[in-house]
């Protein structure tokens, strides 16, 4: 079984509400969600933080924004707003070092970030 949190909610061995599921993605709905509409897209691939990322990497991290483009229209906070989040290392206070894209909506956020 693999040690990385977010590779077993890929492999099941950890339940999760999917909300987007292909053979390189992976989105579902966060287990402590800070705003109504709070769902992580993660790559199946384990990378730990954007740092890690290498030239054929790209390509899955721009999916993941397409990913979360069509999660925001289904989720109807296209209009209203939405936040795209990566934290990355301890100053942004990442906490599972597993890729991970954070799809905010559905209430006002404030800026600058906390
Ligand atoms: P980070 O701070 O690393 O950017 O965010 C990790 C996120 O993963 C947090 O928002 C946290 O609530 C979420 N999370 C942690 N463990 C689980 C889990 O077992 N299931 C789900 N669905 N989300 C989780
Ligand atoms: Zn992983």
């Amino acid at each position: 079984m693999p040690e990385c949190l977010f590779c077993k909610i890929i492999s099941g061995d950890i339940p999760a509400k999917k909300a987007y599921d292909d053979d390189q993605i992976l989105a579902f709905h966060d287990i402590n969600p800070q705003a109504p509409v709070h769902i992580l897209i993660i790559p199946k691939k384990h990378i730990p933080t954007v740092g890690n990322l290498e030239d054929p990497d790209y390509v899955v991290v721009g999916k993941m924004i397409k990913v979360a483009k069509t999660l925001a229209a289904e989720n109807n906070i296209t209009a209203s707003g939405f936040r795209l989040v990566f934290n990355n290392n301890k100053d942004a206070g990442q906490v599972v070092f597993h890729l991970h894209l954070h799809l905010l909506g559905g209430r006002k956020f404030t800026w600058p970030p906390g």
